[in-house]
C-alpha cells in the first residue's frame, strides 16, 4: 500500500475531520473503531432509497422503515417520572403523525424547530389507536439534499443509543465516510493479487469500498458486497491453509509403525461388541495419522453416546504397541473416574498398567505415580488438569487424548506439547457438534473426524415439553418409572453470573423432591458445583450403583457421566439453558436398552428464542441439526469453543450462515493457491502474503497450540 495513504488510514480516528475526542471515545467504546481504516471498514447494514417519501396518511404499522417529509407543528411534554416523554405533531399535506421521545427529552425539544422542513426516517408503530414514530432519525431537508456523493441510495449504519445521544447517528457516520473519501483523494491500492481479481471477476477494492458506502444503484452494491465478503473469507481460509501446511511440514511427531499385541488382543478377546461403521472409519483415519511422521492434531466429533471412548482407547493401544505412553485428560474428576473405571473394565486380562491422577490424589500416592510415570511403569494415565503440572513427567509420552476440548484453554493445551521431545500426537474429543461452516473457519487447521452413527439398538429418546403447572403429573410419571426399576435425573439451571441463585434453586428443588419422594421408599442424591470433589464423587457413585433412584443436580453432570439405567432426564427451567447444553444433558439418558425420556419444564412465559430452543429439542435428536439452530440463534461468536479459537468472529461483512457458498468458493481458491505455493513466495502471490500477515500476524492459531 502506498505509504502516505497507509499512514492516513492508520491514524487515530480522532484525527479524522468531524471526529473529536468525544466521538472518538464513543466510536472506540461502542464499535471498537480506533483508526480511520477501522471506520472505512465499518459497513452499512442496509440502504434507504432517499428518493421515496411516504405520505403520512398512508403509514401503517406493517411498514418497515420509511421516510416522510414535513414540519413540526407542536411540542408537548407528557407524563411524569419514568413515563415522562416529549410528543411532537409532525405534518405533511396528507396528514399528521406523533413523534415521541422517551430519552433526551430536553435536548430534542430544544433542537428541532417549527416551520422548517425535516426529513424523518423511522419505523411506524401503532400505539393508543394512532400511528407514531419513537426516536426516529431526523434531519433538516435542506441538509439531506446536500449530499453529493450519492444521489438516491443512502447507506444506513448500525448505531447504539449512546452514539445517537453523542450525535453519532447513521447520517453522521455517512458524513464521516464522506470525509474519509475526500481525504484519501487517490485510488486505494489492491489488496488481492491482480491475477485473482481478474480470474474471479471481482471489482477493485477501491471501487468496492467506495460503492459500499456511496452506491449508485443496487446492482453495484451487490458487486461491492461480493468483493468484500469474498476477500474477508478468502484471507481467513488462506491463513488457515498456510498454517495447516506449515504444521504438516514442520511439526514432526512419533511414528506408530505397527499394530501389535495389545491392539490385536483387545480386538479379538476384549471388544464386547462390533464397532460401528463410523468408529471403524475414524479409527482408520487416526491410524493413518499416527503411522506417518506427521503430527496428528485431530478433532474427534461424535454425538453423545456415539462411542468416542472406545475409539480413544484403541488409539491409546496403538501407542502402547509402539512402546509409547498415552494419557487421557478429562475436564472433571467425576469424568476422569468414570473413564478410569470403564477403561479398566475394557482392558481386563490384558496386563496393562493404568492409573488415575486427579486433584484429589493423595500426596503419597502422587509421588509414586510421578515416579512410575517417569520410569515408564505406567502405560496409560487418566486424569484431570492435574496431568498438566510440570512435576508430571513421562518416560515417553506419544499420545494425548483430551475429552471435551472446550473446557480447556489454549495455554493449558500448549503445556501438553512439552511433555516429550517431540510434541505427542493429540486427539481432542468433543460431543458438541460443530456446524460445517463454523468448523471450516474455527477449526480449519485441525484435521477432523466425525462419528456420525450411533451404536445399534438404541431407542430414540422421547422429548416432552411441560409447563411448570404440570409438575404433579411429571412426579407421577417419575414414580412409575422408578417402579419399573429406572433412575431419574432432575437438573436445575446454573447461571454463571449468580451461582448463589443456582444453589438456591437447587436447594428448593431438593426440598420439594424429598417431600414428593420421601425416604425410606426413595433415596435421592444431590450433586452441585459447590460440593467438595469427594462428596460429589460419593453422591455420583451412589447413583451410578443404583443405591439412589433420583439424582438432583446442576449442570455439573452435563458432560460424559454414564449411568445406563437412568432413563429419565427432567430439566427444570429449561428455558434458561442453551441448546447445546440441553442436548448434552439429554445425552445422559438413552444409554441403556430401555425407552428413555427427556422432560423440559418451563414457565408459561417464553421468549421467541426460548420457544425455538424448546421446539428444536422436542423435534430432533440430531446433534448437528441442533448445532446449526444454535449457531443461527446465537451467532458464531458465542458458541462454545470459538472464544478460545483465537479467530475473531466479528466478521465485518460476511455472514457464516448466509454466505456459506462464498465461503466454500473462497476456501477452494485458497486451498489451490497454498497447494501450488505453500509459502506464498511466488511473485504473483507476494501481495497475498503481505495482506495475510497484516491481517493475522497478531492472532494465535488454535491448531498450532492445541
Ligand atoms: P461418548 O461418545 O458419548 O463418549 P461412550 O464412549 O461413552 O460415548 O459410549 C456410549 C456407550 O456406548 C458406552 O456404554 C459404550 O460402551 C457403548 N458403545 C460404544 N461403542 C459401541 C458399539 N460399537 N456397539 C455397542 N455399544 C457401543
Ligand atoms: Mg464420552
Amino acid at each position: 500500500m502506498n505509504s502516505m495513504l497507509n499512514d492516513f488510514l492508520q491514524q487515530d480516528i480522532m484525527f479524522l475531520q468531524g471526529v473529536g475526542p468525544k466521538k472518538a471515545e464513543l466510536l472506540a467504546k461502542e464499535l471498537s473503531i480506533y483508526t480511520i481504516e477501522d471506520l472505512l471498514y465499518y459497513f452499512p447494514f442496509k440502504y434507504i432509497d432517499r428518493s421515496v417519501f411516504h405520505a403520512i396518511k398512508q403509514l401503517n404499522q406493517n411498514l418497515a422503515y420509511v421516510q416522510i417529509k414535513g414540519q413540526f407543528k407542536q411540542f408537548s411534554t407528557v407524563g411524569e417520572g419514568y413515563k415522562k416523554r416529549l410528543v411532537a405533531q409532525f405534518v405533511d399535506e396528507s396528514g399528521s403523525i406523533e413523534i415521541v421521545w422517551f430519552k433526551a427529552v430536553a435536548w430534542a425539544s430544544k433542537i428541532y424547530k417549527k416551520e422548517i422542513d425535516y426529513v424523518i426516517f423511522g419505523k411506524p408503530n401503532f400505539f393508543n389507536g394512532k400511528i407514531n414514530f419513537v426516536h426516529p432519525e431526523i434531519e433538516e431537508a435542506e441538509k439531506t439534499s446536500n449530499v453529493k456523493l450519492n444521489a438516491t441510495l443512502q447507506a444506513s449504519y448500525n448505531t447504539t443509543e449512546k452514539m445517537k445521544k453523542g450525535f453519532l447517528t447513521s447520517r453522521a457516520i455517512s458524513k464521516l465516510q464522506e470525509n474519509i473519501r475526500k481525504s484519501i483523494n487517490t485510488v486505494i491500492p489492491e489488496t488481492m493479487s491482480a491475477y485473482l481479481v481478474e480470474k474471479l471477476k471481482l471489482i477493485s477494492i477501491n471501487e468496492a469500498l467506495r460503492t459500499i458506502h456511496f452506491p449508485e444503484n443496487t446492482n453495484n452494491i451487490k458487486k461491492a458486497e461480493y468483493r468484500l465478503k469474498f476477500e474477508e473469507l478468502f484471507y481467513i481460509q488462506l491463513n488457515i491453509f498456510k498454517q495447516k501446511n506449515n504444521r504438516k511440514v514442520n511439526i514432526k511427531s512419533y511414528i506408530f509403525q505397527h499394530v501389535g499385541e495389545y491392539f490385536n488382543q483387545f480386538y479379538t478377546n476384549n471388544l464386547p461388541f462390533e464397532l460401528t461403521g463410523a468408529q471403524k472409519r475414524v479409527l482408520k483415519e487416526i491410524r493413518k495419522d499416527l503411522g506417518s511422521s506427521r503430527h496428528c492434531n485431530r478433532l474427534l466429533q461424535g454425538d453423545v453416546g456415539s462411542g468416542k471412548t472406545l475409539v480413544a482407547l484403541m488409539s491409546m493401544l496403538l501407542a502402547l504397541d509402539n512402546d509409547y505412553q498415552a494419557c487421557l485428560m478429562a475436564p472433571t474428576e467425576i469424568l476422569a473416574q468414570q473413564h478410569f473405571i470403564t477403561i479398566q473394565e475394557f482392558l481386563k486380562g490384558l496386563n496393562i498398567e493404568i492409573e488415575i491422577l486427579t486433584g484429589s490424589s493423595k500426596t503419597k500416592k502422587r509421588r509414586v505415580l510421578h515416579q512410575d510415570l517417569s520410569e515408564g511403569k505406567i502405560q496409560i494415565i487418566i486424569g484431570t488438569h492435574a496431568l498438566l503440572e510440570d512435576v508430571v513427567q513421562f518416560k515417553n509420552l506419544g499420545l494425548v487424548i483430551i475429552d471435551e476440548q472446550h473446557r480447556f484453554g489454549v495455554a493449558q493445551r500448549a503445556r501438553l506439547w512439552k511433555k516429550n521431545n517431540l510434541p505427542p500426537h493429540v486427539i481432542v474429543m468433543t460431543a458438541t457438534p460443530i456446524p460445517r461452516t463454523l468448523a471450516m473457519t474455527v477449526y480449519g487447521d485441525l484435521e477432523m473426524s466425525v462419528i456420525d452413527e450411533l451404536p445399534p439398538g438404541r431407542k430414540k429418546i422421547k422429548t416432552i415439553h411441560a409447563f411448570d403447572s404440570k409438575r404433579l403429573g411429571i412426579f407421577k410419571f417419575i414414580r412409575e418409572e422408578i417402579e419399573k426399576g429406572r433412575q431419574i435425573y432432575i437438573v436445575y439451571p446454573l447461571i454463571a453470573e449468580s451461582e448463589h441463585m443456582d444453589y438456591k434453586d437447587l436447594e428448593d428443588g431438593y426440598e420439594s423432591i424429598s417431600r414428593a419422594f420421601p425416604s425410606p421408599k426413595y433415596a435421592v442424591s444431590v450433586v452441585h458445583g459447590k460440593m467438595k470433589a469427594a462428596e460429589k464423587e460419593k453422591a455420583m457413585q451412589l447413583f451410578a450403583n443404583g443405591q439412589t433412584q433420583i439424582m438432583v443436580a446442576t449442570t455439573v453432570i452435563e458432560v460424559g457421566v454414564n449411568v445406563p439405567n437412568a432413563s429419565v432426564m427432567i430439566i427444570e427451567s429449561a428455558e434458561r439453558f442453551g441448546l447445546s447444553q440441553l442436548h448434552q444433558l439429554r445425552g445422559r439418558v438413552g444409554r441403556g436398552a430401555e425407552q428413555s425420556y427427556c422432560v423440559l419444564m418451563t414457565s408459561y412465559k417464553l421468549s421467541k428464542d426460548s420457544r425455538t430452543r424448546i421446539d428444536t429439542m422436542v423435534s430432533t435428536t440430531d446433534g448437528f441439526l441442533i448445532a446449526e439452530v444454535d449457531l443461527k440463534l446465537r451467532g458464531p461468536g458465542d458458541l462454545e469453543g470459538t472464544q478460545q479459537s483465537g479467530i475473531s468472529f466479528d466478521l465485518k461483512i460476511a455472514n457464516l450462515l448466509k454466505d456459506s457458498e462464498i465461503l466454500q468458493h473462497a476456501r477452494h481458491i485458497a486451498n489451490k493457491i497454498i497447494e501450488d505455493d505453500p509459502k506464498l513466495e511466488k511473485e504473483h502471490n507476494l501481495l497475498l502474503e503481505k495482506q495475510r500477515k497484516r491481517l493475522f500476524s497478531k492472532k494465535v492459531s488454535w491448531g498450532q497450540i492445541s
